[in-house]
């Protein structure tokens, strides 16, 4: 939960959140235009970023910046750009584990584990700089999951990729958050992603959340021409393809 935060930028005040409330265990989604703040609020929730704010974490304050760190520990962070080190791909994914002091035969078995998950079992000998944009997603995931967070943040995970693979990463992904209890926030342009993903939108316009509600309540009654405009481009989609927060 955080309240009161305002993040200013050069003078002008780009993003304002009086109040917002993540629940435990769902995935929640952040939509919104290029430059309404997605990112900037994804980098204060997940601590990437000192903003002016309040912090809470199972109903209690957190004390920032003293706490950041140890906080950090328990969140995934995965951006649109799966930013993999020149390294095997089962290296990338036991950096994490190894800068936690995990001895090397558990670090092996960890990332081959979640290489597995994220069906790319078969990649781990291959250089990272070697991968199609869908492979190289799924290994930046691993590499978020491995470390097992209570919270994960997706920056536009899927927006790099096309729809053959972003539909199948997305079913992926849902097993994966729902099967480990895991609280998610991710940031989308894209409506269809949230139809098939999250269990609550915000939508944020010009810096503040216009809308927060259920999928399917935004998808039939949006607030704003913002808004009508955003589900708008998935109409079209839905009417040949339901997705199941619809049916
Ligand atoms: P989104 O992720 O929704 O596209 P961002 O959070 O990246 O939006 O940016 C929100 C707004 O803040 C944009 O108008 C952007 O230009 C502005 N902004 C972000 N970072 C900076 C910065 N370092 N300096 C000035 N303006 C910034
Ligand atoms: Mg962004």
């Amino acid at each position: 939960e955080v309240g009161d935060l305002h993040v200013t930028r050069g003078g002008r005040s780009i993003l304002q959140v009086p109040s917002l409330q993540i629940r435990g265990g769902e995935i929640f989604a952040l939509i919104g235009p290029n430059g309404a703040g997605k990112s900037t609020l994804l980098r204060a929730l997940s601590l990437l970023e000192a903003v002016p704010m309040r912090y809470f974490l199972d109903g209690r304050p957190v004390r920032l910046p003293e706490s950041a760190l140890r906080l950090r520990r328990q969140m995934g962070v995965v951006f649109q750009e799966p930013l993999l080190m020149n390294a095997s791909v089962a290296a990338n994914v036991a950096l994490g584990l190894r800068l936690r002091g995990v001895g090397r035969a558990e670090r092996a078995a960890r990332a081959c584990t979640w290489l597995e998950r994220l069906g790319v079992g078969h990649l781990r000998e291959r250089r990272a700089h070697a991968l199609s944009g869908g492979e190289a997603q799924r290994v930046a995931l691993a590499r978020a999951l491995v470390l097992e967070p209570r919270l994960l943040f997706l920056d536009e995970p899927f927006a790099s990729l096309d729809v053959v693979t972003r539909h199948p990463l997305i079913e992926d992904l849902r097993g994966l958050i729902r099967g480990g209890g895991i609280t998610a926030v991710f940031a989308t342009h894209d409506f269809l992603e949230v139809l098939l993903l999250a269990d609550r939108v915000a939508v944020l316009d010009a810096g503040r959340i216009v809308q927060l509600d259920s999928p399917g309540s935004v998808y039939h009654a949006p607030a704003t021409k913002t808004v009508r405009q955003i589900v708008g481009a998935t109409r079209a989609l839905v009417a040949v393809l339901p997705p199941p927060h619809l049916a």
